[in-house]
C-alpha cells in the first residue's frame, strides 16, 4: 500500500536497531502520541495507531523476521493461516482498548479521564475479505473492487440510537455515572462494591424513543463496495489490510481493519516459487541438437533466448529480472526455464530413412552419458 509507512520509519529506528532501541523509541512516541495527551486530535490518533502497529511487529521477532522478508504481506495475522479464519478472533486486535495497551506499558495511572471505568472507547472488529486475482494481477498488483458487510454508525440518528429531534436521557438510577454502589451484609460486615447500572447497561444514557433505522443500537449493518489496491508480488494466501474499514468502534473507539486476503488463480504455463517463476518449454530434437533461438513468455511478453547447440533434456536457463516483483520493492525475482526435448512422434518413411542414416554415423564420443553408462555397466559385471 503506497499509502503505508515502513514500520521501522514510523519508530524512528535503523532496521538493525536492538530490542532495547526498539522499545525505547515505541515508549517515547507512544506518550507523545497518546490520545490522553491530545484529546480530539484526529492526526495524533491516527499517529498513535500507527506507532502500536509498528511496534506489535517490530517487538515480535517472528513477525519482525517475516515483516523484514516479505514487507507488510508477511505480517498480516491471516498470513499462513489458510483460508476461512476470517471474521475477528485475532486477540490483541479486536476490543483493542486504547487505555489498555497504555497502562501495561507504564504500570497504568495514566488514565486522565479520573480513573472512571465504565464501557470505555473499544475498537471494531476486523473483517476478512477474500478476492480471488490472475497470476499477473498478484505479479504487477491491480485495483479491484470489493463488497463486504460491516457495522456502521446508524446514518438516520447519527450513531446516537436516538429518534429524529430527541436526545439521549441521563439515567436516573445511576445519574450518569453508569455504575452503582450496592451494600451486602457479609457475616455481620457491611460490604460496598460498585456494579454497572442495571438500568442503562453502564452507559449512564437512556433511549426513550430508539430510533427507527437502527431500533437504537446506533449502528447497522450495510454492505460496502470499495476500491482497492492490490499490492504488486503479494501471494497466493497472503494478505494485506485495509486500515479503519472494519466494523466501526463503540463509545468513540477506532474502526477495525479490513484485511483482504487473495486467492491467486494457476496460470496456463507459469508457476509460482516465491518471487521466481517457472515455465517448461518444449523443444525440438533438432533444435536441441543443432542449438537455436527460441521464443520464451514471460510476464512481461515474449523474449528470445539463444540455447546452445547440445542442449540436454532438463536443461534449466535464467532469466534474470523476469520474475515477480518483492512486495514493496521494485526489484523482482527471475524467471527459470526448463527445456524438455520432446522426441519426434509419426515419421514418414523418408524421415526415418534419415534418422537411420544420422544414427549410422554417431559414435559415443559425441553422446558422453551413454558412453559412461555403458563402461560403469560393464565394469559392474568385470568384477
Ligand atoms: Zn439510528
Ligand atoms: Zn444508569
Amino acid at each position: 500500500m503506497a499509502d503505508k509507512r515502513d514500520y521501522y520509519e514510523v519508530l524512528g529506528v535503523e532496521k538493525n536497531a536492538s530490542e532495547g532501541e526498539i522499545k525505547k523509541a515505541y515508549r517515547k512516541l507512544a506518550m507523545k502520541y497518546h490520545p490522553d495527551q491530545n484529546p480530539g486530535d484526529k492526526a495524533a490518533e491516527e499517529k498513535f495507531k500507527e506507532i502500536n502497529e509498528a511496534y506489535e511487529v517490530l517487538s515480535d521477532a517472528d513477525k519482525k523476521a517475516r515483516y523484514d522478508q516479505f514487507g507488510f504481506a508477511g505480517v498480516d495475522p491471516n498470513f499462513g493461516a489458510g483460508g476461512g479464519a476470517y471474521g475477528g478472533g485475532f486477540s490483541g486486535f479486536d476490543g483493542f482498548d486504547l487505555g489498555s495497551i497504555f497502562g501495561d506499558f507504564f504500570g497504568g495511572g495514566a488514565t486522565s479521564s479520573g480513573g472512571q471505568r465504565r464501557s470505555g472507547p473499544t475498537r471494531g472488529q476486523n473483517l476478512g475479505v477474500e478476492l480471488e486475482i490472475t497470476f499477473e494481477e498478484a505479479a504487477f498488483g491491480c485495483e479491484k473492487e470489493i463488497t463486504f458487510g460491516r457495522i456502521e454508525p446508524c446514518s438516520t440518528c447519527g450513531g446516537s440510537g436516538c429518534k429524529a429531534g430527541t436526545q439521549p436521557e441521563t439515567c436516573s438510577r445511576c445519574g450518569g455515572r453508569g455504575t452503582i454502589r450496592t451494600q451486602q451484609n457479609f457475616m455481620g460486615m457491611t460490604m460496598q462494591s460498585e456494579s454497572p447500572c442495571p438500568t442503562c447497561g453502564g452507559k449512564g444514557k437512556l433511549i426513550k424513543e430508539p430510533c427507527t433505522t437502527c431500533k437504537g443500537k446506533g449502528k447497522v449493518r450495510r454492505n460496502k463496495t470499495m476500491k482497492v489496491q492490490v499490492p504488486a508480488g503479494i501471494d497466493n494466501g497472503q494478505s494485506f489490510r485495509l486500515r479503519g474499514e472494519g466494523n466501526c468502534g463503540s463509545n468513540g473507539g477506532p474502526c477495525g481493519d479490513v484485511l483482504v486476503t487473495v486467492a491467486v488463480k494457476p496460470h496456463a504455463i507459469f508457476e509460482r516459487d516465491g518471487a521466481n517463476v517457472l515455465c517448461e518449454m518444449p523443444i525440438t530434437f533438432t533444435q536441441a541438437a543443432l542449438g537455436a533461438e527460441i521464443e520464451v513468455p514471460t510476464l512481461d511478453g515474449k523474449v528470445r533466448y539463444n540455447i546452445p547447440e547440445g542442449t540436454q533434456t532438463g536443461t534449466t536457463f535464467r532469466l534474470k529480472g523476469k520474475g515477480i516483483p518483492y512486495v514493496g520493492y521494485k526489484n523482482r525475482g527471475d524467471q527459470y526455464v526448463t527445456v524438455v526435448v520432446e522426441t519426434p512422434t509419426k515419421l514418414t518413411r523418408e524421415q526415418k530413412e534419415l534418422l537411420k542414416k544420422l544414427e549410422a554415423t554417431l559414435d559415443d564420443d559425441g553422446q558422453p552419458k551413454r558412453k559412461g553408462f555403458f563402461e560403469k555397466l560393464r565394469d559392474s559385471f568385470d568384477s
